[in-house]
């Protein structure tokens, strides 16, 4: 006999069926739960803007609380523009403000492009957790193209050459994420124009994923549309540059000769969200607008992010892991591998059994690679380095820490979770 829950799943569309909330928030839930439950949580799980949104935004946000009309589909014309004016300055990117689209948040977008566009979906791994959940809800093919760590995770130009040469007229989109979630990696710009190369070969349509862009660690983020620029998405946001995760508004901005595409997405949008909170998007108007402050903000943003990259770098090195030092973004995907054995004699035998062990045992919460399309073999996990108080680490490192680069000290003081935890996780694996 079926319970009558287990009648009720069988009523689930087969696409959805066995999914389960995304891991990312999955384990921000578990920790909270942990913490509530009175144990001490690392939080390296969720991968949150540690930051305050900038003063002058949230200024911006109140003076507009009072919108209160549906704004446009395709966003609000103030806003494209601010957003075709940031994609100019930061990128040199022409951008017609008639070809923006504003979401609520840039998943959104990412989802709805995969629903109306019909073609496969091309993503290395390690990648962001939701782009295959969500071509598995709507039933679109994913074709996975694994990376490798000593060419730190990146996508080469021959794979994706490889894989377009097979059937050269199919209609394809690849995912491109960079600086990447989970790696903390970017693209050298000579590896940009060949990948854009071979992109054009083939007319493939590019989503350039930059939602990290405004916190590449030394803001030398650069698109790869600069070198496809008929054939490349960009998508981004307010969520991590802007410290406005919960905000949720995103931007896609398109060629010209991808309007059509846009237009697909504003038919769905407007039989569904309809468009972005308006209070959001007015507000949002002077985050892509140049100000200094907002400059002062993401320098020392980024300032921070470095040193910790750097700290964590290091504590991986001490225990013996060979890593690069992440160039943006706030992530890390070290590889256990060097532990194998010894976590097997400890039962450990994939990155699911390893994450698991990890929170139990230590109170740090990580992410498995698997979560990432790794196989689950393999020893590989992701750090979010973002559990710290953004707001008193900022105030120090724009009032105290002006000059000098900020070092392991700066770390110790301002980031002492990120500390205990990296001695938890240190202290572990020694013991094993
Ligand atoms: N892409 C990547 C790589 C991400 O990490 C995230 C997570 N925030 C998103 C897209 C979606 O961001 P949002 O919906 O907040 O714009
Ligand atoms: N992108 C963040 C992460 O990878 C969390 C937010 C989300 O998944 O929507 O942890």
């Amino acid at each position: 006999m079926r319970t009558k829950r287990e009648h009720l799943h069988i009523n689930l569309n087969l696409n959805v069926r066995g999914l389960k909330t995304s891991s990312t928030l999955a384990i921000n839930e578990k920790s909270q739960e942990l913490v509530n439950a009175g144990k001490e949580v690392f939080k390296f799980g969720l991968g949150q803007s540690p930051f305050p949104v900038p003063e002058i935004v949230v200024e911006a946000l109140r003076r507009n609380a009072h919108q209160k009309d549906y704004l446009p589909v395709k966003g609000l014309q103030s806003l494209r523009e601010a957003v075709a004016s940031y994609n100019f300055r930061t990128q040199k990117l022409t951008t017609d403000p008639a070809h923006i689209l504003i979401g609520p948040g840039s998943k959104e977008l990412i989802f709805l492009l995969q629903l109306v566009y019909y073609g496969d979906l091309i993503i290395p791994t390690p990648s962001w957790v939701s782009y295959s959940p969500q071509a598995h809800i709507i039933g679109r093919h994913v074709r996975w193209v694994p990376t490798r760590e000593e060419n730190n995770w990146r996508l080469s130009y021959e794979d994706l050459e490889k894989i377009c040469r097979e059937d050269p007229e199919r209609p394809r989109i690849v995912i491109l994420n960079y600086p990447s979630n989970p790696t903390g990696y970017t693209y050298p710009i000579e590896r940009l124009k060949l990948l854009a190369k071979v992109a054009r070969k083939y007319k493939v349509i590019l989503v350039s994923d930059e939602i990290y862009g405004g916190i590449h660690h030394q803001g030398q983020h650069v698109s790869i549309a600069r070198f496809y620029p008929e054939g490349t998405i960009v998508s981004s946001g307010l969520s991590k540059w802007c410290g406005a995760g919960g905000w949720r508004l995103g931007t896609f901005s398109f060629p010209s000769n991808l309007s059509w595409l846009q237009d697909a997405i504003s038919v769905v949008a407007s039989e569904t969200f309809t468009s972005t909170s308006a209070p959001i998007q007015h507000a949002a108007v002077t985050a892509f607008e140049d100000h200094p402050e907002i400059d002062l903000y993401l320098h020392h943003s980024r300032r921070i992010l470095k040193s910790i990259a750097h700290f964590m770098t290091d504590r991986f090195h001490e225990m013996g892991l060979d890593i690069q030092l992440p160039q943006g973004g706030f992530y890390m995907f070290p590889n256990f591998t060097p532990f194998r054995q010894r976590l097997a004699s400890r039962g450990i035998m994939n990155s699911l059994d390893l994450a698991n062990r990890l929170l139990d045992e230590t109170g740090v919460a990580v992410l498995p690679g698997s979560d990432f399309a790794r196989n689950g073999d393999e020893l590989t996990a992701r750090m979010a380095y973002v559990d710290f108080d953004g707001q008193r680490a900022l105030l120090a490192a724009s009032e105290n820490f002006q000059e000098n680069g900020l070092n392991g000290s700066f770390v110790k003081e301002y980031c002492p979770k990120i500390v205990k935890g990296f001695d938890r996780l240190g202290n572990w694996f020694l013991d094993l």
